[in-house]
């Protein structure tokens, strides 16, 4: 029993290593997917911004042309008014050069909001530009870390499973049931060395005679309050 109560201990150790191989790994998965769906929110924003660019600047051409257009009729305008006959005639002309004239001052106004744009959108594009280079090497390097560090978990977790067999080679199955029960229900501690008079799992006192048992250790025993499996480790009671 005594064997197994040191092999409990060594048990315990080989879980809580494998339990952070696990978390480690747990995590960065997470954070890489978190960074690359950061990422391609802001390179389909960018995408956006950049045919807006586009669109814009086609829009101030025509917009362009629009204005020459409107500056030719003007002058056909102005050379009609010169050959007019009569008074309706030259209202007329009037009429339709205040027209292109209207027109053209719209025409003008928008280029300018459209430019104003093409700019804003410009500028949003260089500040995404930089946050996509920062994401990307920081993605890059969490991936980087990931890789390596599930090569060498992978390698560590062989180790420690093979470890496991060894140490549960040959238990008692109902103390290997009792320990994976017991495990599984307070956060992957299943053995719980005494410490002061306390149960090191949930810190209830135990009695001094079931301390004197259990430092024999020819029984297995378990705490009343948490059932964790009591053993006592002499180096850690201090
Ligand atoms: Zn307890």
């Amino acid at each position: 029993m005594q064997k197994t109560t040191y092999a409990l201990i060594e048990l315990q150790e080989v879980d809580y290593r494998l339990d952070e191989l696990m978390e480690e790994r747990g995590d960065l998965p997470l954070i890489v997917e978190d960074l690359k769906s950061k990422l391609d929110v802001k390179k389909s924003d960018l995408e956006l911004l950049t045919s807006g660019v586009k669109e814009n600047k086609l829009l101030v051409k025509n917009l362009e042309i629009s204005i020459e257009d409107a500056k030719i009729k003007l002058k056909k305008y102005e050379d009609q008014l010169y050959q007019v006959k009569t008074n309706k005639e030259y209202d007329a002309i009037t009429l339709e050069t205040e027209s292109v004239k209207e027109q053209l001052d719209t025409f003008e106004t928008d280029i300018i909001e459209n430019t104003d744009k093409i700019e804003k959108y410009i500028e949003e594009i260089d500040i995404l530009e930089s946050e996509i280079e920062k994401l990307n090497s920081e993605y890059e390097e969490n991936t980087i870390e990931l890789e390596s560090k599930m090569r060498s978990t992978a390698e560590e977790e062989n180790i420690l499973l093979q470890e496991r067999k060894i140490i549960i080679d040959g238990f008692n199955q109902n103390i290997i049931k009792t320990y994976e029960k017991v495990r599984k229900a307070r956060d992957g501690m299943g053995v719980a060395n005494i410490k002061n008079a306390v149960c090191g799992g949930c810190y209830s006192y135990i009695p001094p005679q079931k301390i004197v048992e259990i430092k024999k250790m020819k029984k297995i025993y378990t705490c009343e309050f948490c059932g964790r499996i009591l053993v006592y480790n002499k180096a850690q009671d201090d």
